[in-house]
């Protein structure tokens, strides 16, 4: 293709406009769209919004396992296998010291996800004093992943301070019977649209490699578009052993990108995470996901480990760009506790998470 092409698709996506299907499936499948002019025009796009800056996101599993869920992807569903560590709600005082650790590692927004379907309106209490504490205490955003909540209960949440909420979308309505059975993409959809109602933002994403085809996988990108996602989180599937979903054969470096590209075009301005399965999916091509991309996580997934905090901090430097927090990436960098932990070993091994990286607080944070 021609320059003029790549330019043009910089152009229609900073108009505001959206692609067509065919278009967007080229982008997808076609050899003819090369990959590097394609990510520069996405770079375009990204650096309007976002310039250089990478915000971390660091995740705190409060409470996992004992889901009564049967999403098929999930470790913590109730038709997995997978040996993960199950715990109920954290204590209070544990939360607040995971929230302390994660500013001090350079969070720009804290993530609080709970296993289960929702909460109850006592655990809705629960939280609308950590949400608040934290807040009182850390300059820091709060996001909270509390599974499906009511008009009243996205009220609640929006008057403590809550800044988003995440609820994913995972993948399209036509493909979700197949990865779950127990709710519906509507219900998703209804606690997406109470709490953009409340005025809090939402984080919104995917879930890309679990048997979807490119037209699922647009209808995800335009979806999250006319729902007006502030944050989009792109997770590529981890398939940890004793997950009833298998691992796709479909996922590649080059066609990661194309994705993640793709999302970019159709939601221009949207904080869009390369989430979970970056290091597994991406191998050597991972820096190259902050082109598209303007945020990850930090210290792994809910329960599989990701780089280690150093490897991720040195390849945002490395590729010049830089970190939206109260510390500076170099202080971050030389840090004497930084996490070294060389799980920057084996790309193609899934490691899960253990007691340690759980709950951290409950640890020193030598390196290692
Ligand atoms: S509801 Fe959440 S925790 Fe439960 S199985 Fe589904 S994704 Fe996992």
């Amino acid at each position: 293709m021609e320059k003029s092409f790549y330019d043009n698709l910089a152009q229609v996506s900073l108009n505001g406009d959206t692609l067509s299907v065919d278009l967007c499936k080229k982008i997808l499948e076609s050899s003819e769209i090369e990959l590097l002019p394609l990510l520069n025009a996405a770079y375009q796009i990204r650096k309007k919004y976002w310039e250089r800056d990478v915000l971390i996101h660091i995740l705190d599993n409060v409470q996992n396992g004992f889901c009564p869920e049967d999403c098929h992807y999930c470790a913590q569903s109730k038709i997995s296998k997978a040996i993960i560590e199950r715990y109920p709600f954290k204590s209070y005082e544990e939360i607040m010291q995971e929230a302390e650790q994660a500013y001090k590692r350079g969070a720009f927004r804290h993530c609080l996800v709970f296993s289960g379907k929702g909460p109850n309106d006592q655990r809705i209490a629960e939280l609308v004093k950590i949400i608040k504490d934290i807040k009182s205490k850390y300059p820091m955003e709060v996001c909270v992943s509390p599974g499906t909540i009511s008009p009243e209960q996205a009220v609640v949440l929006k008057q403590a301070g809550l800044n988003r909420l995440n609820h994913n979308i995972n993948t399209s309505k036509r493909h979700y019977p197949q990865i779950c059975t127990t709710h519906t993409y509507m219900d998703r959809l209804n606690t997406i649209k109470a709490a953009k109602k409340v005025g809090l933002q939402v984080c919104s994403g995917v879930i890309i490699g679990m048997g979807e085809d490119a037209d699922d996988i647009i209808e995800m990108a335009l979806t999250l578009r006319n729902i007006n996602a502030d944050s989009i989180p792109i997770n590529f599937f981890i398939p940890i052993e004793g997950l009833p979903l298998k691992a796709s054969k479909v996922l590649s470096p080059d066609f990661g990108l194309r994705v993640l590209c793709l999302f970019r075009f159709l939601n221009p301005s949207a904080d869009i995470r390369i989430a979970a399965g970056r290091e597994l999916h991406f191998r050597n091509m991972e820096v190259m996901t902050l082109f598209p991309c303007n945020s990850l996580f930090l210290n792994g997934y809910l329960n599989a480990m990701g780089s280690s905090d150093k490897k991720t901090l040195r390849m945002i430097k490395d590729a010049g760009f830089e970190i939206k927090s109260e510390y500076n990436i170099d202080d971050l960098l030389n840090h004497k506790d930084i996490k070294t932990i060389e799980i920057d070993r084996q790309i193609n091994t899934i490691n899960l998470k253990g007691k340690k990286d759980l709950h951290p607080s409950c640890y020193n944070t030598e390196a290692t």
